[in-house]
């Protein structure tokens, strides 16, 4: 096992990761920004690095400050948590390199998946069903009206290294799909650096569904069910609950069991997410996260199984502690995302939080980084912390839910939580009965 781990990120998940650290007896480093020298994580943690200024390029992103941070405190492991390095096969490579273990796949299998291309045909290989679309990259107008003509129009462009919700250009017609082509590849190009775009059938009425999956790198995998993430605005996920309203028990085994073959094939080792778009009781691959989810909570209810402790076990050798037939799935769990936003403008609401209260109980979990007095810098993402709720059955999660919001109190600062109590007392969503778009309508409709 880890004698030291460094956590190489900030915020809620820092300390999601510390505190499974701690309860496994391994010390902690964090490193931070100067803007997050008074956040939780540095507090909490056993030592920790200051390793640059406010902007995520020249801290957080700054992989030769991170080693250099692991050499002079000794730290034989890097939990990367999410977003920054956490998909960066180059960092994975270069701790390698240093006979520091990153807490994560190999570089190898980060590159594979971070190349949407590439990730599609793996995942066509491995048995997973996958957006009927192109195979490789399009590039000529006429060889993308052929593929769009036979998959059928509305089609969706999509750009092999985009990420974030960001890239992608439907075409409803054929007088359309130039310009989208044109639009999608020359936006690929600026933003990511590389302007391949591959076209793929749109999905009219699609839910997003992923599957949380396991690999022990030695040729083992399982899966830990699903999670529905169709409640998004701009492609990003706002509300996160397992299992899915929308599948049996049956097809939840049926994908998940495919899932967690292909991770085995794949020789894979440590935490990966599945995404697919479910429409008419068929699965399209979309991609495949390589490292934890913001939403891992839900799944960690449901399951009872802490997913961190898993990712430092199987990263230290140990093995997974679970085989598939020890996962079991028990009630229902919601997530919602409390972000520091006006809640119906969503532009960012940084400042201090002047009160900060949460709520309490039996099935209740907030997972924040933030506290009464708190400045949030204006430098990162908005999310401040996440409300976790789980129930014996949706009904009971949804009630108890509706309570713990009521009890929520942050001031000071606007945030995501009023959206939340008006979406607890919404019929559709008391009936899981939405897609990926219901939630802008909803917004469209309030406004
Ligand atoms: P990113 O990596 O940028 O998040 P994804 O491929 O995961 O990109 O897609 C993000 C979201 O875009 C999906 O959750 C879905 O809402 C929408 N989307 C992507 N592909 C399609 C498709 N073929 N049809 C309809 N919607 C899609």
């Amino acid at each position: 096992m880890f004698q030291k781990i460094l956590i190489a990120n900030r915020g809620e998940i820092a300390l999601r990761v510390l505190r499974a650290c701690k309860e496994l007896g391994i010390q902690t480093v964090v490193v931070h920004s100067t803007a997050d020298a008074d956040a939780m994580h540095v507090r909490l943690a056993d030592e920790s690095v200051c390793i640059g200024p406010p902007p995520s390029r020249d801290s957080y992103l700054n992989i030769h400050q991170i080693v250099a941070a692991c050499e002079i405190t000794g730290a034989d492991a890097v939990h990367p948590g999410y977003g920054f390095l956490s998909e960066n096969a180059k960092f994975a490579d270069i701790l390698a390199a240093h006979n520091i273990t990153f807490i994560g796949p190999s570089g190898d299998h980060i590159r594979i998946m971070g190349d949407k291309i590439e990730a599609k045909r793996t995942a066509k290989r491995l048995g997973i069903p996958v957006v009927p679309g192109s195979d490789g990259a399009v590039t000529d107008q006429k060889e993308a009206k052929r593929i769009a003509a036979e998959i059928g129009y509305p089609v969706i462009i999509k750009a092999s290294a985009g990420g974030g919700g960001r890239g992608m250009k439907v075409a409803l017609t054929e007088a359309d799909l130039e310009i989208a082509l044109q639009t999608a590849s020359t936006e690929a190009g600026a933003a990511f650096g590389d302007d391949a775009v591959y076209i793929e059938k749109y999905l009219q009425k699609p839910r997003h569904i992923e599957v949380q999956v396991f690999g022990d790198g030695a040729g083992r995998g399982v899966h830990f069910g699903e999670r529905d993430c169709s409640l998004q605005r701009r492609h990003q996920k706002v509300w996160e609950e397992a299992p899915s309203p929308a599948l049996n028990a049956e097809e939840r085994a049926r994908i998940g069991g495919i899932c967690a073959k292909a991770i085995a094939d794949l020789g894979y080792s440590g935490a990966g997410t599945i995404e697919f778009l479910y429409e008419n009781g068929e699965f399209y691959f979309i991609e495949m996260n390589t490292r934890l989810q913001v939403e891992h909570p839900v799944t960690e209810a449901i399951t009872g199984i802490d997913l961190v402790h898993e990712q430092i076990r199987v990263a230290s050798g140990g093995g997974l502690s679970v085989r598939q037939e020890d996962i079991k799935f028990n009630g229902h769990a919601i997530e919602c995302r409390i972000n520091a936003e006006d809640p119906r403008t969503f532009t960012p609401s940084p400042g201090t939080i002047t009160h900060f209260h949460t709520p309490g109980g039996l099935g209740i979990r907030v997972d924040s980084g933030v506290y009464s007095g708190y400045k949030i810098p204006p430098y990162y993402d908005s999310l401040i912390g996440k409300l976790i709720v789980h129930g014996r059955n949706r009904v009971e999660c949804m009630m108890r839910l509706r309570r713990a919001l009521d009890e929520f109190v942050v001031d000071g600062i606007k945030t995501t939580l009023p959206l939340f109590r008006d979406l607890v007392g919404n019929a559709d969503i008391a009936n899981g009965d939405y897609d990926i778009h219901w939630l802008e309508k909803y917004l469209a409709k309030e406004e």
